[in-house]
């Protein structure tokens, strides 16, 4: 299954927030085996929402998009993506309950009225319910088409994510993904000659063009970073197809000149 990812939002384009929610989200999708090849980032604009939809579903079957749900008139994913899937927009009970319960604690229940387009979600649809804001996020699913829209806000984003998407997608990929990295010692404390990107993957020659585990290098400002990434029905037998490259890679790069071998932390 490949994914992609569209994050809405003009802040973004104009350089005001860093788009964390991007690396979050691909940095998860690499867990759960699914592939991401494209990441968008389009502004508060029906028309180009609605191109960038189209567009990335020319070439992933799963998009994922964050921001766009709150209760201003520029916040229109949700819209859009209703009319992209032909689906009417109907209120939530519980997703509307949840905010009264909210704003009451919070005292602002004359915020009500205008919060409540967000307890709207299309028909037919999957709620991921807020536990710590008041916009709901959505799964859709049609014709081998799945989107998922999440709120903006990473404290929100993230905990909706954890509770209701990871085991979602992991079932959909069939698949995990784990990471090793191997990295060389810095330039301090090895030859450049030795430990530069370029004549460690001269080393590891046919290594890099490796199927799975993949094998990749890159290069750190102090030093090279190998990383090797297995794909597998489960971890156990990803850290099976990893444990035979991980020692053809010690034995070609000698320990002397690797600073450490560890997991990859998704964290
Ligand atoms: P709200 O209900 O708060 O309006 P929303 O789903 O409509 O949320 P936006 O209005 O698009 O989301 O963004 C709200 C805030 O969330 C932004 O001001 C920013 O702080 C944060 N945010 C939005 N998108 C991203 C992103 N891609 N990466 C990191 N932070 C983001």
């Amino acid at each position: 299954m490949d994914a992609e990812i569209i994050s809405v939002g003009t802040e973004i384009l104009l350089g005001n927030i860093v788009n964390t929610n991007a690396r979050y989200l691909s940095q998860k999708l690499a867990q759960a085996g699914i592939e991401v090849h494209f990441q968008t980032v389009v502004g508060d604009n029906p028309a180009r929402i609605m191109s960038a939809v189209e567009i990335a579903y020319t070439r992933a079957s799963l998009v994922i998009m964050t921001g766009g749900l709150g209760p201003t008139k520029d916040d229109i994913t949700k819209e859009m993506l209703a009319d992209y899937f032909g689906r009417k927009l109907v209120y939530d009970e519980k997703a509307l309950q949840m905010m009264e319960r909210l704003l009451k604690r919070v005292q602002k229940e004359s915020l009500l009225q205008s919060l409540k387009k967000q307890a709207l979600v299309p028909e037919d649809s999957l709620i991921l319910y807020n536990h710590h804001g008041t916009a709901p996020g959505i799964i859709m699913e049609k014709d081998g088409k799945i989107c998922i829209l999440l709120p903006g806000p990473p404290k929100e984003m993230e905990p909706m994510f954890e509770e209701y998407c990871m085991d979602y997608l992991e079932k959909l990929s069939h698949k995990v993904l784990v990471s090793y990295n191997v990295k060389m010692k810095d330039f301090d404390h090895a030859p450049v000659i030795i430990v530069g990107e370029a004549p460690v993957a001269d080393a590891l020659g046919a290594l890099l063009d490796n199927e799975n585990p993949t094998v990749a290098t890159y290069a750190k400002d102090d030093g090279c970073l190998i990383r090797v990434t297995a794909q597998a029905a489960d971890r156990e037998k990803a850290l099976a197809l990893l444990e035979p490259v991980i020692k053809e890679i010690r034995s070609i790069l000698k320990d002397e000149y690797i600073q450490y071998i560890a997991e990859e932390d998704h964290e």
